[in-house]
This record gives C-alpha cells, sequence and structure tokens, in this order.
C-alpha cells in the first residue's frame, strides 16, 4: 500500500499564494548546527582522497575539487572536520556522495573567491558558482548547449503553498535588480523576463528585465505553462525549455549570484517555506548541510512515527524517510503531515471516471496512460499515451477518485526511461 505524500490533507487550495502589498515579511534564522552534511551530484567511488578524506579541515567557502584535470568540485559550506563520506539514494533511486562534516564552529571565510579576479567573468562564475542556493546548475546557462533567446526569472514559486522566490522578490528587490543586471551580462540572453504574481508587479518594475504578471492559478507558474503562455510555444514530447533556447531559474539564485560578485562570499545559506502539522507557514533560513532534524528542534516543532515529511510542495513534492536529510541547494519547501492527516491509497483500480483527462493541461488520456504505468510498461506508455509530454503538474493525482498516485508511476516510468537511455548510450 502506497501512503499519498499530501493529498487528503485537509483541502489543498488551487491557487498561488499571495503576498505583497509592500510590507516585507520576517524570515526565522536557524542558527549554525554542529554538524553538517553537503549532498553532491557526484559518483561516491569517484571521489579520490588525493582531494577529500576523512579528518580533512574545511573552511565555509571553501571550493573542494572531486577529480583530476575534471571541473568537478564542491563548495564546503561550513567550517569543520570531515567526518565520514557516505552514499546517499534520492528520490527514484537516484544515487549522490555525501560529505558529512562534524565539529562545526563560527565560519572561518576560505579567501580564495575574494581574492579572485574579475568575478563577474565565465570563468570565475563557472569556477565557485555553479551551484548558488536556488539552482543546481548555473554553467547551462552560462555556457549553454543551445544559444539562449531569454531567461525566465522566477519571482513566483511553482508549486502551492510554496513562497520562496516571491518572498525574495519582496525582501529583496535591490538585489534582484542587480542580479538581473549580472546574468544578462554573463549569459549575453537576448531578453530577460522576470515572471511574478500579481501582487508583486510594482515590486519588479526597475528590473532590466520584462515582467510578466502570472495568473495566481495553478500550474500557470511552471515553465512549460510559460512556454505556452507567454512565448506561445509548445515544448515537444521529450524536450526542455532550454533545449527550446528558454532557460529558467529562481530568483533567490539571482539575488546570491549578486551577492556572491558584489561581496566575493559565497553564498551558503538556503531560504524555504515551511508548513508544520497544524498547516502554518514559516519563512525560514538554515545554512546549506543542515539536517531537517536540527530544523524542526529548532522550531521546537516535534514529529513521530508515521508522520510524513514532504519535500517541496503539496502538488509535486515527494515523501522523504529520514530526518537527517540535509538542506540542499534546491530546497524550496518542506512540509510535516501528520500522520491522522495522510490518506492511504487504498488498492481500488482505475473507474475511468476521467477526472484526470479533464484535468491534465498538457491534454494526455491519462486514465489509459495510468494503466500502462502501473504494468511497468514504459516504452509503450511514451508511445502511445505520451507519457513524455506530461508536464508534471501533479493535478491527475489530486483527483483521482480511486486515489491512486498518478503522478508517482509517472516519475516513476519517467525515471526508468531515463535509466534506459543512459544505459543506451554508455553500451554504444
Ligand atoms: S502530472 Fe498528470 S495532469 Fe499533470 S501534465 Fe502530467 S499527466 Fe497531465
Ligand atoms: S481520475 Fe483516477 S479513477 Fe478517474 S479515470 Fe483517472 S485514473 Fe481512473
Amino acid at each position: 500500500m502506497i501512503k499519498k505524500p499530501f493529498f487528503g490533507w485537509g483541502s489543498p487550495r488551487l491557487k498561488y499564494p499571495a503576498i505583497g502589498g509592500g510590507e516585507k515579511e520576517p524570515v526565522t534564522e536557524i542558527p549554525l548546527p554542529q554538524k553538517a552534511s553537503i549532498l553532491i551530484d557526484y559518483p561516491f567511488e569517484k571521489i579520490t582522497e588525493m582531494f577529500l578524506k576523512k579528518g580533512d579541515r574545511v573552511k565555509t567557502g571553501q571550493r573542494i575539487r572531486l577529480s583530476e584535470g575534471g571541473n568537478d568540485y564542491f563548495i564546503s559550506t561550513v567550517t569543520g572536520t570531515v567526518e565520514d563520506i557516505s552514499i546517499y539514494t534520492g528520490y527514484m533511486g537516484r544515487t549522490y556522495s555525501a560529505i558529512h562534516i562534524e565539529g562545526v564552529t563560527e565560519d572561518q571565510w576560505d579567501p580564495t573567491l575574494s581574492n579572485a579576479g574579475d568575478r563577474l567573468s565565465t570563468e570565475i562564475c563557472l569556477k565557485f558558482f555553479r551551484r548558488l542556493p536556488g539552482i543546481i546548475d548555473l554553467e547551462r546557462l552560462v555556457d549553454p548547449v543551445v544559444p539562449l533567446d531569454a531567461i525566465v526569472i522566477k519571482g513566483i514559486d511553482e508549486d502551492l503553498l510554496v513562497k520562496t522566490n516571491q518572498l525574495v522578490l519582496l525582501n529583496n528587490p535591490e538585489g534582484l535588480t542587480k542580479g538581473v543586471r549580472y546574468l544578462k551580462e554573463l549569459t549575453k540572453a537576448k531578453r530577460m523576463i522576470i515572471t511574478v504574481p500579481p501582487g508583486l508587479s510594482s515590486d519588479a518594475g526597475n528590473m532590466d528585465a520584462d515582467v510578466i504578471k502570472v495568473k495566481p492559478v495553478y500550474p500557470q507558474a511552471l515553465p512549460k505553462m510559460i512556454m505556452k503562455n507567454v512565448f506561445k510555444r509548445t515544448v515537444p514530447a521529450g524536450m526542455t525549455c532550454e533545449d527550446m533556447g528558454v532557460a529558467f531559474i529562481n530568483a533567490e539564485a539571482v539575488v546570491a549570484l549578486a551577492d556572491a560578485i558584489d561581496n566575493g562570499v559565497m553564498p551558503v545559506d538556503k531560504n524555504f517555506t515551511l508548513i508544520d502539522k497544524d498547516g502554518k507557514s514559516m519563512n525560514i533560513r538554515a545554512r546549506i548541510g543542515t539536517s531537517f532534524k536540527d530544523v524542526f528542534e529548532r522550531l521546537n516543532i516535534k514529529t513521530e512515527h508515521g508522520d510524513s515529511i514532504i519535500l517541496g510542495g503539496p502538488m509535486r513534492g515527494r515523501s522523504v524517510y529520514m530526518e537527517d536529510m540535509p538542506v540542499n541547494y534546491n530546497t524550496d519547501a518542506i512540509i510535516i503531515q501528520h500522520k491522522d492527516d495522510i490518506t492511504e491509497n487504498v488498492d481500488i483500480p482505475c473507474i475511468n471516471c476521467g477526472e484526470c483527462v479533464r484535468a491534465c493541461p498538457a491534454g494526455i488520456q491519462v486514465n489509459m496512460l495510468v494503466r500502462l504505468l502501473e504494468n511497468g510498461l514504459y516504452d509503450e506508455a511514451a508511445r502511445e499515451y505520451d507519457l513524455m509530454s506530461c508536464i508534471e503538474c501533479g493535478l491527475c493525482t489530486y483527483v483521482c477518485t480511486a486515489r491512486i498516485p498518478v503522478f508517482h508511476y509517472i516519475m516513476l516510468g519517467k525515471a526508468e526511461l531515463a535509466k534506459q537511455k543512459s544505459r543506451e548510450v554508455s553500451n554504444g
């Protein structure tokens, strides 16, 4: 029996959270943890002792190479001692390396970035800023495979209840204005666009970017919906927005870039929205690498066996099973769901009510698609029922009368096809 991650918890509203009105919102800062774990998208077996081993001392902001002659590196987000390096298995079986740092003390900042030459150069940008809070691969914007026609800065968050990027726009429009300028210079993109909820359009008014007001109704803020509504282009099955010359980046990452360039200090804190078991929403800032457990303890949030922790928003988030999971560069939201509020899936087959088909913004015959996915027929699902055209909104699960976790079947199907493709590439 699969537990639904969120659905059934009260009645999720399908409108994006409305903030604005000129008043800045408070942010709760989580103090430095005693230990931190930094997740890196790099194979554990390739980490060489030449560059990183247990017992090494690291400083905050220190750039640590991972391979000889390659460009792989990570930035230490704390000052302390490497206690262990392990494999971490994430969503859909994806593996990462986890660097565990103990004895974290007050920050001793590594001076390499502040002593570096022109911080507004491609070389320095790729050398230090590949991962920034809110983005895990800036390289795809600075050195894209397909030249970029436009960069869209997300001043509205993609999922419901999440207001991480709205808050950045509301609380730091000056930083965002600078970041937009720097990003334009670095990427040479022809057009800069910022998407905002209606209540924040005046906060984006002075930026060197076209301001696009997004109707605050889910899923209008998803990139493929923006492609359709703003650029009047449909992203073909299996392609990304970037393949079509349009890249998306969170407002938070743009502000982080401005901070790093102006101050020569690596941004190492992450903003996110936290929703507790009572549905209370909090704006949090924590050091990247802080465990969820430490965050909850500081906020006096107690979890018990059977509660669910959702990483991400209610429509697209996923359950995580360990409170040891650290805050990462892309942690935009954490939702804690009380065990009594979790709706369990029952083994009811699809009753062919058609609700999912009516809800699907990509026009997919979801009722037919789910039959193939439930039986592991992923190739057929892509070929016959357009699996790869799914824009990953989760509306099908939200409306499903039989409570089938359709969205998770879809994500599993896509992950399996991606693995299959990468096996084919490596086998020649
Ligand atoms: S998640 Fe479901 S509703 Fe959304 S695009 Fe994909 S199939 Fe359609
Ligand atoms: S909403 Fe659920 S029960 Fe209804 S057709 Fe779609 S998958 Fe079947």
